[in-house]
């Protein structure tokens, strides 16, 4: 951490680029029924504590229901939970025009019982919403969504004529905050750093950051990178219930990936004059007027 305190700090004039750190919190993989790899993630909470990195979680509806103890690791390194809808049934949660509200009911009632109080921020599992999620996110009272990957994913979504900075929904006050991307047909997501290692990494998501627009509204200029435990950590039996493509996937990225890969990439951030922030805390103090709207049709376009 010396090397950067020794880097010159960026220019005052510009807007210092913000990178929030997020982590949905679901079964091993995505789609196995098991969650092995929960028990494993002690060295990145030791971590992430003497960093002091901020972090936020988006935990699934059944974690939160069973009182899983990672909601404890959570609570304790004062990582805020949100919502990931309820069962994360990855193969069968249908495309962009797909309503899925008993899988939002269910995690918001899930997170209800669990803390006592409306939950503030949601993340669709996949990156799977639709113009009745939105409606139906801002219904319950959320202020903000975090499932936008601005990109095309065949069969999925098509949300490449969304904005890749924070906006409102139009006719509500439900803020959206997409993913940052590292190439325009790649998503700033743990899987893919993986696979392309911490040195390339960092230096795609420090252009992508900084060249991010800062929108009226918002108050700082947002790069969300998307990750999972299963992208730091790893288990065999769980590995083994995946599609075979998947499976040479998950190896593949593990020759130059895992915690450490996420830890040298931070660090290469860092001394590249990125700050990390606090995506639950930045979202709640935009000022949701001033946003650029955007109306729910857009999902039409498919
Ligand atoms: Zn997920």
């Amino acid at each position: 951490m010396d090397s950067f305190k020794s880097q010159p700090a960026p220019a005052p004039s510009l807007p210092c680029a913000k990178v929030y750190l997020t982590f949905d919190i679901e079964p091993d993989y995505a789609r196995t029924d098991s969650y092995r790899i929960l028990d494993r993630t002690a060295p990145f909470f030791e971590w992430i504590g003497q960093e002091q990195l901020p972090a936020t979680a988006f935990v699934t509806g059944q974690l939160l229901e069973n009182g899983h103890p990672i909601l404890d690791s959570l609570q304790k390194a004062g990582i805020p939970v949100e919502v990931h809808g309820y069962s994360h049934a990855a193969e069968t949660f249908g495309d962009m025009h797909t309503s899925h509200a008993e899988e939002i009911d269910k995690g918001t009632e899930a997170y209800l019982r669990r803390f006592g109080q409306q939950p503030v921020g949601y993340r669709a599992p996949c990156g799977i919403v639709s113009a009745a999620d939105i409606q139906l996110l801002a219904q319950l009272g959320y202020r903000y969504d975090s499932s936008i990957f601005p990109m095309r994913r065949p069969h999925r979504f098509d949300f490449t004529h969304l904005p890749h900075h924070p906006f409102r929904w139009e006719g509500t006050k439900l803020v959206e905050i997409p993913f940052g991307l590292l190439t325009p047909f790649m998503p700033a997501g743990l899987t893919f750093m993986n696979l392309l290692g911490p040195r390339l990494s960092a230096i795609l998501g420090r252009y992508q950051a900084k060249r991010r627009v800062t929108a009226p509204g918002s108050n700082s200029v947002g790069y969300i990178v998307d990750g999972h435990f299963h992208n730091l950590f790893h288990d065999a039996e769980a590995l083994q219930r995946l599609p075979p493509r998947l499976q040479w996937v998950y190896r593949l990225s593990r020759l130059q990936g895992g915690l450490p890969s996420l830890q040298k990439t931070v660090t290469l951030w860092q001394k590249a004059g990125l700050a990390f922030g606090n995506l639950q805390q930045d979202a709640l103090s935009m000022n949701e007027s001033r946003l650029p709207l955007v109306q729910t049709k857009i999902f039409n376009h498919e």
